[in-house]
């Protein structure tokens, strides 16, 4: 299982294949065909294929953390006469709100709480009530707990009101089955280091290239204007606008071809379910207990509640389990005091085993 110091149970950074890392022995050239052509373009072309086999797609890569991406969609897909309503229940949700506020974009924050689903009335009646909003934003897979938002119920809602859809699927894409088509999304976004499992260092964003043309000139931001990196690489087949992160790059192209061995986004998504039931099974015998209703669970990462005794210390029990081999996450919730473990990137049913086994050795707590 490693060849690497540990194992990451973290939703990206995560754990990546030996190949995914070797990829990155070779030097590439930014202005060079073999790379632009060979690599950017397939790589362009490979992520619209696994968000749809309809037309009228394309996809744009951005340097930076996944962040870079969502603030280049925002700052960029939204006009100064337009609105967005931002449907918030996580830390996600909140720095999407935070990016609109700091770039001036008109919004409004549907505050669901941290443990709950938007309500599709108080969505549904937003829209009725407030006609000037256009656009609407959502994360499909809340990170901070591990909540699976509504995607399909959402955009049959912004389909029946008219109103264009951008999805933060950051954590999901490449491990939940979609069809970006089906859903109608104009923009989804989603990174290098997350479920296609490469490394960080840049973002995606699959969008109708309709919605992308209607971003010229909108930018609010030089470096992350998402129509001049487009055009840019449709005109200089696959030329990144500045500075390409080209070793990320060639590793996200040996992680694309990993996901195609595996047996695609369906396979992956087995195993991450998989890997969830397990650890969620096993934390419960163990006598911890989830944050959220089963109901809600996403494949992707689990909350648990920290264990009550007065001895706990979540960066005891970190330490305890790192030297074991195994990292783990802090909570991210603000009401509840929670600790994370995810179980996307290269993580097998024996790794959640012998993760659950180092758990139960660790508890120095009940000792
Ligand atoms: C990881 C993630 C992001 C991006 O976070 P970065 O730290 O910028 O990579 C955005 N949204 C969600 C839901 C995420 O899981």
């Amino acid at each position: 299982m490693l060849d690497n110091h540990y194992l990451l149970l973290t939703p990206g950074p995560l754990s990546t294949s030996r190949k995914v890392r070797e990829a990155m022995l070779k030097d590439s050239c930014t202005w060079d065909a073999e790379y632009n052509q060979g690599v950017v373009q397939v790589i362009r072309q490979k992520l619209v294929s696994l968000a749809t086999s309809a037309e009228g797609y394309t996809t744009v890569l951005m340097q930076g953390s996944g962040t870079f991406s969502v603030e280049s969609v925002l700052g960029c897909a939204i006009g100064s006469d337009e609105k967005v309503l931002i449907i918030n229940n996580g830390a996600y949700g909140a720095r999407m709100v935070e990016i609109a506020a700091l770039l001036g974009i008109s919004y409004h924050e549907l505050d669901c709480g941290e443990v709950n689903q938007p309500s599709l009335s108080a969505v549904d009646q937003i829209l009725a009530c407030d006609p000037t909003i256009t656009h609407i934003a959502m994360v499909h897979c809340e990170t901070t707990t591990g909540m699976l938002n509504p995607l399909h119920e959402v955009a049959e809602l912004a389909q029946q009101r008219d109103k264009r859809l951008i999805i933060d699927a950051m954590s999901s894409f490449g491990g939940i089955p979609m069809d970006i088509a089906e859903l109608n999304i104009d923009f989804l976004i989603s990174s290098a280091n997350k479920c296609i499992q490469g490394v960080p260092g840049f973002g995606f964003v699959i969008a109708k290239t309709e919605a992308l043309e209607a971003c010229k000139n909108r930018a609010r931001s030089l470096s992350l204007d998402l129509y001049a990196q487009w055009r840019c690489m449709e005109d200089n087949e696959g030329k990144w606008r500045f500075t390409s992160p080209t070793h990320t790059v060639l590793a996200f192209a040996e992680a694309l071809k990993e996901l195609e061995e595996e047996g695609g986004v369906s396979a992956r998504y087995s195993r991450y379910s998989q890997n969830q039931a397990s650890l969620l099974a096993g934390m419960e015998r163990l006598g911890f207990s989830a944050l959220l209703d089963s109901t809600l669970h996403s494949p992707i990462i689990t909350a648990f509640y920290s264990p009550k005794a007065p001895e706990y210390r979540f960066a005891d029990f970190y330490t305890r389990l790192k030297e074991k081999g195994f990292v783990i996450y802090p909570g991210k919730v603000s009401q509840n005091d929670c600790f994370r473990i995810g179980n996307i990137g290269e993580v097998y049913s024996e790794d959640i085993d012998a993760l659950l086994k180092a758990i139960e050795q660790c508890c120095y707590w009940r000792k």
